[in-house]
């Protein structure tokens, strides 16, 4: 549960939307979420990385 920054009242994590005032809510990247994408990042810089050294 979350706290709805607008109406103050708890809505679900899940929810896109706010179902008392219907503000969009923004979703807060947990660690584990930015953690995931550095590493996907990292992945595709490694595969270009191994394309353009295969490529030569
Ligand atoms: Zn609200």
């Amino acid at each position: 549960m979350t706290i709805c920054k607008e109406c103050g009242k708890e809505i679900s994590t899940k929810a896109d939307k706010c179902p008392y005032c219907g503000v969009v809510i923004k979703k807060q990247l947990t660690t584990a979420q930015i953690g995931y994408g550095c590493l996907m990042i990292l992945i595709i810089i490694v595969v270009i990385a191994c394309t353009v050294c295969f490529c030569k």
